[in-house]
């Protein structure tokens, strides 16, 4: 483990103080609470992940007598934004693990499956484990896939250090696989390759954070002169805010780390130790390393994809739905809302998005149950504490419009790298997450 406990330690009066206040800081403010409205509506809810339990909670705290089931076949529940610090070595894969079952609020229906077909014709859904659902209304909060199998030559059994493979993505227990990977890299020196893919994806910051952290630890372990940096981005710029590209470019030139723009995974070979990546109007390029970090192309889960539910004309070969990007509420299906990753907006895959995706779906479906009209409007916040060093990161919120939308103008500067964001996330942000599962944030 890298000595930030001790580091982190020596703050503990902030720290408990950030962690107290994490749900309003690094989330923005919280939901009013409000009088219960009287419903036997049935609400099925896809996932209980980030979104899922979220809204589950925020519905039995603002509806009486209302019939809300959930499914999800995972009975464990990931916090996905520790991955990164697991695969830095800052924390264990339990870190990141909890039951599902425990953020679940009181009254509802669990079934621990996973929705095998969806029938929004019928209001109808099927479970893995044959049960049929009939509901009035549907909260798909499903998140996505991870399309490993699109990476030719690789599977997660490669993850570890005597391949050098990192997926930091897949699971905690890849992701601390992934930092023994980085941990040896780090040692030995070489050639490391990082990048992103080219489909939406979540945390969109995450595959440069890990290039960072690699890079701080070669440096601070006095190995830096033996490695080799490469983020390879999918697109002209490295990240899709332009404001954050820059800056991020201003920051892997300072630091020497090789970045090459229109370079997308496409299979790499374990035995040679190669890479090819695609480039544009077909051409590829085969590069050797020592370390890779592997995002894969992310999508639709398959049985959202079959079930109509998806945009026609975009994102086809991603397959998220297709919900109006401002009240989340389904185009087609208005009885139906998506929260969190699988909804087919232009931005927002983040667990800071889903806190506010959280009470725009809740005012639509509980005015719509009240005999009203849902007010409030999802504007595309989007958030990333993006970590350039262990104890440093930005504090990056931005919007629809590429607009930075700073929680604390004036106070924290959001393209600073600055040791308050750096506890956003390293400490706040847990805190912050857990109380929006309990639907307090
Ligand atoms: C490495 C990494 C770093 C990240 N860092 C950050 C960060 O710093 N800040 C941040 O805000 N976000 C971060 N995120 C993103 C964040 O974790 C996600 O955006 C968030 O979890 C999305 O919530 P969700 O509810 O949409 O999906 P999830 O939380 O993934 O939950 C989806 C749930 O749906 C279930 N499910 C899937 N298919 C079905 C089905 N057919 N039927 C029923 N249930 C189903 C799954 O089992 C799962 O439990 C990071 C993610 C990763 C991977």
């Amino acid at each position: 483990m890298m000595d930030f406990e001790k580091i982190a330690a020596s703050r503990r009066g902030f720290m408990g103080l950030a962690g107290a206040g994490g749900a309003a800081l690094a989330f923005g403010a919280g939901t009013a609470q409000a009088a219960k409205q009287r419903t036997s509506a049935r609400i099925l809810i896809l996932g209980a992940g980030a979104g899922g339990a979220a809204i589950a909670n925020r519905l039995t705290e603002r509806l009486d007598g209302a019939q809300i089931t959930i499914l999800d076949g995972r009975a464990q529940h990931w916090y996905q934004p520790g991955f990164t610090l697991i695969a830095a070595g800052l924390r264990k894969a339990d870190y990141a693990i909890s039951s599902t079952e425990q953020w679940l609020p009181r009254g509802i229906t669990y079934i621990n499956e996973y929705a095998a077909e969806l029938d929004p014709e019928s209001n109808r859904v099927t479970t893995t484990g044959g049960q049929r659902i009939e509901y009035d209304y549907l909260i798909v909060a499903t998140g996505l896939v991870l399309d490993w199998d699109a990476i030719e030559g690789f599977d997660l059994s490669m993850v570890g250090p005597e391949n050098g493979v990192s997926a930091h993505y897949a699971s905690p227990e890849a992701a601390e696989k992934s930092w023994l990977a980085l941990d040896k890299f780090t040692d030995e020196g070489g050639v490391g390759m990082f990048g992103r893919p080219a489909t939406e994806m979540k945390c969109a910051g995450a595959p440069v954070k890990i290039c960072f952290l690699a890079e701080d630890i070669a440096t601070t372990k006095g190995n830096r002169g033996k490695c080799e940096f490469v983020y390879n981005a999918q697109a002209q710029n490295l990240f899709g805010v332009p404001v954050i590209h820059h800056r991020v470019r201003q920051i892997m030139d300072e630091r020497d780390i090789t970045y090459r723009y229109q370079h997308v995974l496409k299979s790499i070979d374990l035995g040679a130790k190669t890479a090819t990546y695609a480039l544009p109007e077909g051409a590829e390029v085969t590069d050797k390393w020592d370390f890779i970090n592997i995002v894969p192309p992310q999508r639709a889960p398959q049985v959202i994809r079959d079930s109509g539910l998806s945009w026609a004309e975009r994102w086809m070969d991603q397959g998220w739905i297709e919900v109006d990007m401002q009240t989340l509420r389904h185009a087609r299906y208005s009885n139906v809302f998506g929260i969190g990753d699988i909804n087919g907006v232009p931005k927002g895959k983040t667990a800071a998005s889903v806190k506010f995706h959280i009470p725009v779906v809740e005012d639509h479906l509980v005015s719509e149950i009240a005999g009203r009209e849902g007010t409030r409007r999802y504007d595309g916040y989007t958030s990333c504490p993006l970590i350039t060093r262990i104890g440093r990161a930005m504090l990056v919120e931005f919007d629809y419009q590429d607009n930075l939308t700073p929680s604390f103008p004036g106070v924290i500067a959001p393209l600073e790298e600055l040791w308050i964001s750096w506890l956003m996330k390293e400490v706040a942000l847990k805190a912050t997450y857990n109380a929006m599962l309990r639907g307090r944030a």
